[in-house]
Parts: C-alpha cells; structure tokens; sequence
C-alpha cells in the first residue's frame, strides 16, 4: 500500500488549507524557479524517465507527447491545453485535484507550459464542475497576485499567462480535437488527424493537451526525482495514480495508489470491501465506461495497470475509474444505459458512428427485454466491429467497446433472456417493468 510519505496529493479530501498559503505548507511552489531553470530538455528527459502515462485515459507517455512539440518557435505560440472535461462516466477524480488542491495543477501548468516553449495555457473545464471552476479560479488569481504567475513567473524569466474556460456539458468535448474547436469558440466536433496538434493544434498553432492529473503530477515528479516515480508499479506502469471505485462497494472513494496494486487490495484496503462479500462481485468496469467489463472471478486477481488489464484481461485500465457490480446488477440493462449515452453523445459527423451508436442501442433496447432472436447477439457483435476502429474519433471505440465485454463475458445471461422471454419465463423483475 502506498505510504503517505509518498502522496502527490495531500489534500484532495479537502481536510487541509487549499488557499496558496496552504498549497505552499504542503511544499507545493517550493522552489519552482529552480525548476524551470534546469531547462526544456531536462525537464522533458526526466518525464520521460519517470514513465508517466497520461491519465486521461490512452495512457500515451507524458514525456515523449511533449517532446513533439517544436523545440524552436517558427513564429506561432505555443500552447498547452489542460484537458479537465473529465466527463466519462464513473470518473471524478480531476474534480478532486481541482476543487481540494489546485495549486498542484497550476504549478504544473507553468513548467509544463515552459518545457514546451508556451506562454499561455487554458484549462478547459467541464460546465457542471461549477464549484470546481470557482475553487480553479480563486487558485489562479491568487497565484497571479503572488507573482507566481503572469510577467516572470515565479522569479523564473517565463511569461506565463494561465486561462480557465469553461465547456457546456458536451461528452464529445473531452476528445482533444473537439475540445479545442469548442476552445477556439466553435461546434465541439473532433478533427480529422493529421494535422496532430502538435503541429496545428489551438488556433493553428502548436499545442499538447494534457489531462489534470498528468499535469498536477509534474511538479512533485521533478522535486524528487524520475527514480522515485517509476519505483511505482511495474515496468512500463509507472507511477502512483487516482483511483475512483464507484459502485457496489461499501465505501466508493477517490484514492492515490500505486500503480499495479491488485485489485483485491484497492478494494479491501479502500473501500472496505464488496457490498455483500466477494462471492456476490458480478462484474467490474476497471476504466471508466468506455472500457470492457470484466468479470467479477477474473477480476479478484487482476492487477490494476494499463498493460495488465489490456493484455490479460481484453479491457483497459482507462481513467482508472472502477466501477464495481455485484450480483443485484442487471448487466445487460447496464450496458444499455452506456449504449444509450453513446448514442446520445455521438457527434454525428460520421456514418459508422451516428448511425452505429444508434442500431447498436436499439438491439440493446431489445436485448434488454428478451424479445430478440439468439442469433442477433452475432450479429450485433460485428456491427460494433464495423464500428470500432472506423471513425474519426475515439468515440465509436467507446460506444463498441462495453457492448463487445458484455457478449464476450455474459453472453449466457443474455441468451437466458431471450430464451425466457420465447417461453414466457420473463422474471418478476423485468416483467414489472
Ligand atoms: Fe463524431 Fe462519433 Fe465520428 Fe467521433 S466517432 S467524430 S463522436 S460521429
């Protein structure tokens, strides 16, 4: 278990000072000059060397999506976006950082921002996160009265102006090309790739965008060291992460853990254990909705990381939002309540996926009930291989993905249900719906 010597966030249950007085006790804006001082390429080599996934849920490294941005500026700005859409479901833990200890995310804004050259940064939050965004901007302007941010950041020479903007409520926005088209004042609505951001990103220009949790970790990774970091977890699955367990767990909460931690600890450990036991867990999605779930046996064992979860387990460790099931849930309903956000979110600019996310939730709709035939769970199995991997976006994946865990894990329920309905065996529940 993780030592709390070793916490990055020492606030996020909002039992401290979260004002700049307090950020500064808990060491934060210790010495930040210095930091940037050590310059761009050695803040970029130590990021690289700490093994930081981004935790905003593709787990792509840190350090190495920074080292693609232009090292000399050919006459464009530079920006970093912060991504703090956080707007899949089960996942709440950016809110944590941002509402409890926003001074970790600021300060690394300004070293993130200068280790790619940019003098301006926007965090572009989701519009429900109404508290988080007063907490982020009573954060901001203090820093700036501080002198921490603004001419000469923190004594360090940079010019750095930080922005909080604000979305509408959008899903779609959380994906980085949508988020800078809402940014940039328009429709939230994902951009073919190429261009990467990295090349013509916000307005044209150069930009990376990082989600909060891969940004407030920066500071606290070069005050101790890229070592100190990558000792977390196993090779590869570096680090210490947020874990938020929702669900039929007895204490659902937000936790920094090592990364790698079984699951079986997190749970035990932090949540006081499954709701009625182990033997009543049915089924875990281990990374926000958009991932496969998991059944509940072959969860118990499982290894909370990226690589263990995609390659053991044919799901993902996403945002590390872990949403936990146990046998009252009604599973197949459960994935046609994702289905239906999806198609809800969908937007629209692509065929697979307007029209998917629609056939899709409408054959769940059915599937729900039993009143379809055997052979259609086959079938709705290839359209969302149709739909996975042949959109603009990653949103279609999100859409395939909980539907594919679900046939591959509890097929048997669903053609129980169906086989209910032929003989009229429906169950009270269902029936007294
Ligand atoms: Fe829009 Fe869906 Fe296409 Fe993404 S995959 S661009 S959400 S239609």
């Amino acid at each position: 278990m993780l030592q709390d010597q070793d916490r990055i966030f020492t606030n996020i249950y909002g039992m401290h000072d979260r004002t700049l007085a307090g950020a500064r006790k808990r060491g934060h804006w210790d010495g930040t000059d210095k930091l940037i001082q050590m310059g761009r390429d050695d803040i970029v080599k130590i990021m690289k060397d700490s093994g930081l996934r981004g935790r905003g849920g593709a787990g792509f490294p840190t350090g190495l999506k920074w080292s693609f941005m232009p090292k000399e500026s050919d006459g464009r700005p530079h920006y970093l976006v912060v991504n703090a859409d956080e707007s899949e479901p089960g996942t709440c833990k950016d809110r944590e950082i941002m509402r409890h200890d926003p001074h970790t995310l600021i300060e690394g804004c300004l070293i993130a921002s200068f280790a790619m050259g940019a003098h301006a940064s926007y965090i572009y939050i989701r519009g429900e996160y109404i508290r988080e965004r007063e907490a982020l901007q009573a954060a901001i302007d203090e820093a700036y009265e501080a002198g921490l941010l603004g001419k000469n950041a923190a004594g360090s020479g940079w010019d750095f102006d930080l922005y909080l903007t604000h979305g509408a409520g959008a899903y779609i926005c959380g994906e980085e090309t949508a988020l800078i088209e809402s940014l940039e004042g328009k429709k939230g609505m994902p951009r073919m790739k190429p261009p990467f951001p990295a090349g013509a990103g916000l307005y044209g220009c150069p930009t990376t965008v990082n989600n909060v949790e891969s940004i407030a970790v920066v500071p606290t990774i070069l005050r101790r060291g890229a070592e100190w970091f990558a000792q977390f977890g196993r090779p590869n699955n570096a680090g210490t992460k947020l874990f938020a367990i929702s669900g039929h767990v007895n204490q659902p909460c937000v936790v920094e853990e090592a990364m790698s931690i079984s699951f079986e600890e997190l749970i035990d450990k932090h949540c006081g254990g499954i709701r009625g036991g182990w033997d009543n867990l049915k089924a875990v999605i281990p990374g926000g909705s958009s991932v496969p779930c998991v059944r509940g046996e072959n969860m118990r064992d499982a290894i909370m990381d990226f690589d263990y979860l995609r390659g053991e387990l044919g799901s993902g460790l996403g945002t590390a939002a872990v949403i936990v099931m146990d046998q009252s849930t009604d599973i197949i309903k459960a994935i046609w309540r994702l289905a239906k956000f999806y198609k809800h979110e969908s937007c629209g600019q692509c065929t697979p996926c307007r029209e998917g996310t629609g056939w899709m939730m409408r054959v769940m709709d059915r599937l729900v009930r039993g009143e379809a035939e055997v052979e259609e769970i086959d079938m709705l199995f290839d359209v969302t291989k149709q739909v996975e991997g042949h959109t603009i976006c990653a949103l279609g994946d999100a859409a395939a993905w909980p539907i594919q865990g679900l046939i591959r894990n509890f097929r048997d329920e669903i053609e129980d249900r169906i086989k209910a309905q032929k003989t009229g065996r429906v169950s009270a529940a269902l029936a007294a719906e």
